[in-house]
């Protein structure tokens, strides 16, 4: 689905991705994971499209939208009005009132950003990425600053909505656990390079009623 070869991307002195070869098929999920600093935001932003200032080739980007670690909502607009924010069509306010109560947040369309909590504002961030039709998600930490139950609750509900819309998404990630929960590989990048790669073997919960974990997620 996308492809990128050769990514090299430098601050001053400071190389920070080497020659990174990437590539992710329709409906996979990868995690990439790496130490702080390593450059996983970095490369996240050169597949986007958000760094002009990289050498290599990114190819097949396709439709893509981009989940940051911070929610990024506008504080001035309300919520349905940031989901909607340059969607082009016509009937984008039925798919934004739909990408909304995909996320269980039908109701909040005309609340302002500043009323939602961590979660739900995070939550918020990914039905605007959902009324894109992306086939590519890719997320920075997108659970990251969110509490240990939300986190939880966020998770099961990526499966679900990777289940339905059957996207592709790269999701960097701190979380090992979340990494062997959401993906179907892994990568680590570490001195600028894809190190380790690894499919991941553990049978893990895929469909939305799948209990997993002892039954906790059937719970959420
Ligand atoms: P974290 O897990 O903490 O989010 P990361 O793996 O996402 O880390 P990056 O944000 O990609 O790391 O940063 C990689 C390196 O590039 C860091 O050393 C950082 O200081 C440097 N860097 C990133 N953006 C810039 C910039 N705009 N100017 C200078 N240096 C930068
Ligand atoms: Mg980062």
């Amino acid at each position: 689905l996308i492809t990128g070869r050769g990514i090299r991307r430098a601050f001053g002195d400071t190389v920070v991705l080497a020659g990174v070869d990437i590539a992710i098929r329709p409906g996979e999920v990868v995690a990439l994971l790496g130490g702080s600093g390593s450059g996983k935001s970095t490369l996240l932003r050169v597949l986007a499209g958000l760094d002009d200032d990289a050498a290599g080739e990114v190819t097949g980007r396709g439709r893509t939208a981009v989940v940051f670690q911070e929610h990024r909502l506008l504080p001035w607009k309300r919520v349905a009005a940031n989901v909607a924010l340059g969607v082009p069509g016509t009937d984008v306010s039925a798919r934004v009132a739909r990408a909304l109560a995909e996320v269980g947040l039908a109701e909040r369309g005309a609340a302002w950003p500043a009323e939602l909590s961590g979660g739900q504002a995070q939550r918020v961030a990914v039905a605007r990425a959902l009324v894109r039709e992306p086939d590519l998600l890719l997320l920075d930490e997108p659970f990251g600053a969110l509490d240990a139950l939300t986190r939880l609750k966020m998770q099961a509900l990526f499966n679900r909505l990777r289940a339905e819309h059957r996207f592709a998404a790269l999701l960097v990630t701190h979380d090992v656990d979340e990494a062997l929960l959401l993906a179907d590989r892994v990568l680590i990048l570490e001195d600028g390079l894809i190190a380790q790669e690894s499919p991941v073997a553990l049978p893990h919960p895929r469909a939305p009623d799948d209990p997993g974990f002892g039954g906790l997620r059937r719970a959420l």
